[in-house]
C-alpha cells in the first residue's frame, strides 16, 4: 500500500506522526518515508510494506493530510505507476531535467580510447550544444581477450575533458560496486567539473547485488539496461532494487533483446514498448539504437538501419538516446562497427528532429 500526503507533509510532521501511530496497531506491517521530485512538485508518500489486507483504505484516507492511498498489486511498487494515476518521477541532476516529457541525447564511443579522440567528441559535442555523453571505462566483453576498457586511469582526463567541453553528464558502466568509488573519487579531485550518471549493463540486469550498490547511493542517478533475456517484468522487479535501496534518479534503457528472431540485426529491436514503459513506470525511458542494431546496413531507401529504428523509439515517445559515436573509428577499441561518424551524427540529429516533431504533432491530434 501506498499513502500519498498532501504538499509539504514532511516525514516529522503531525500528521505522518498521527499515521504511523494509528498503524502500530498492525504490528507485521513496515514503514518507509519517501520523498522525491514529481514533475510538477515534490512528492511525500508512506510505504507500507507486509500484508496490508486488513488496514482499511477508506479509514486511511480520512487522516489530515492524505491525498490518497492504493493498494499495490504490482511487485515494483516504488518505480511502477500501478494502473492508477500516479505522477512519474523526474530528476534533475547538474541543471539537466530528466522525466517522461524531455528528450537528450547521450553520445559517444563505446570505451574511452585515446585522449585525443575523447577531446574530439566533446569538441563536437560542445559545437552541437550537446552536454551529455556515453563512454565506457570499464567494458564487459563477451571475450577476456578483447579490450576491458582503461578502467580508473582513464577517468582525470576524461572528467578534466568533459568540464572544458561543457559536458554535465557522461553515462558510465560500472560492473561492481568499487568502480562508484572510483569515479566518486576522481571527480572529487578533478574539482567536480562535469557528472556521472551510473550505467548497469545488459550483462549485469540481475546482478542484484550491482543495482542494491547503486541503488543506495543517491550522488548519481542510474542508467538500468534492459536485460538481453528478460521480459519487460523481470527487468522491471530487477530495476525496482535500485529504487528500493533509495534511489529514484533512474532511466530505463531499452537495448533489443537477444534472439536469432532479430537477424540480421545484432538484437531484435523493442522500441515498440516506450510507450508501455511510460504507462507502467513512472521513470523516464531511454533507447539504444547502437546496441539494438549493431550494424551500419542501410535499407533501399538510403537511411541506416540505425537511423530507422531510433525514428520509431523517438516518434512513440522516448525520452533519452543512447547512441555510439566516434570520430576516428579505425582507433576505436570497441564496437567500432556500430559507431556512427560525425557527418553521420549530423543527420541522425536532423532525423531525430523531424521525429520528435512527429511525436509532437500526434500528440496534439491525436490525443
Ligand atoms: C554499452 O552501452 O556500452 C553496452 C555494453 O550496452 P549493453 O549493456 O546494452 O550491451
Ligand atoms: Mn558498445
Amino acid at each position: 500500500m501506498i499513502i500519498f500526503f498532501n504538499q509539504d507533509t514532511h516525514s516529522d510532521s503531525k500528521e505522518v506522526e498521527d499515521i504511523r501511530l494509528y498503524l502500530d496497531k498492525f504490528p507485521k506491517i513496515k514503514l518507509k518515508f519517501v520523498e522525491l521530485q514529481g514533475e510538477t512538485r515534490p512528492m511525500f508518500e508512506l510505504h507500507l510494506i507486509g500484508p496490508t489486507h486488513d488496514i482499511p483504505l477508506d479509514v486511511i484516507e480520512t487522516f489530515p493530510g492524505v491525498e490518497r492511498a492504493i493498494r499495490v498489486s504490482s511487485k515494483y511498487r516504488q518505480i511502477g505507476k500501478h494502473k492508477q494515476d500516479i505522477a512519474p518521477i523526474g530528476f534533475t541532476y547538474n541543471g539537466l531535467k530528466f522525466d517522461q516529457e524531455t528528450m537528450h541525447i547521450f553520445a559517444g564511443p563505446c570505451a574511452v580510447d585515446t585522449k585525443e579522440n575523447t577531446e574530439e567528441l566533446f569538441k563536437i559535442l560542445k559545437n552541437l550544444g550537446i552536454k551529455t555523453a556515453r563512454m565506457g571505462a570499464y567494458k564487459p566483453r563477451t571475450s577476456p581477450y578483447d579490450f576491458q576498457g582503461h578502467g580508473a586511469e582513464c577517468l582525470p582526463w576524461v572528467f578534466e575533458l568533459a568540464g572544458k567541453y561543457d559536458i554535465k553528464a557522461i553515462a558510465m558502466e560500472v560492473l561492481k560496486e568499487s568502480h562508484i568509488d572510483e569515479i566518486t573519487n576522481e571527480l572529487e579531485k578533478a574539482g567536480n567539473p562535469t557528472g556521472v550518471i551510473l550505467q548497469t549493463g545488459t550483462r549485469n540486469a540481475q546482478n542484484f547485488e550491482l543495482l542494491k550498490a547503486v541503488g543506495s547511493q543517491t550522488k548519481f542517478p542510474v542508467l538500468y539496461k534492459r536485460g538481453m533475456g528478460l521480459t519487460l517484468e523481470e527487468s522491471l522487479n530487477a530495476c525496482e532494487y535500485i529504487a528500493s535501496e533509495g534511489n529514484r534518479n533512474i532511466i530505463f534503457c531499452l537495448r533489443g533483446v537477444k534472439t536469432q528472431l532479430g537477424l540480421p540485426h545484432r538484437n531484435l529491436v523493442d522500441f515498440s514498448q516506450v510507450p508501455v514503459l511510460k504507462r507502467l513506470t513512472r521513470l523516464p525511458v531511454c533507447i539504444d539504437p547502437s546496441h539494438s542494431v549493431g550494424t551500419k546496413e542501410r535499407s533501399t531507401d538510403g537511411i541506416l538501419d540505425i537511423f530507422h529504428v531510433t525514428a520509431q523509439g523517438i516518434i512513440v515517445g522516448a525520452n533519452i538516446i543512447m547512441v555510439e559515436i566516434h570520430p576516428n573509428p579505425a582507433t576505436a577499441l570497441c564496437d567500432a562497427h556500430q559507431a556512427l561518424l560525425p557527418d553521420e551524427f549530423m543527420l541522425f540529429l536532423k532525423d531525430v528532429d523531424i521525429s520528435r516533431k512527429a511525436y509532437e504533432t500526434r500528440l496534439k491530434e491525436i490525443t
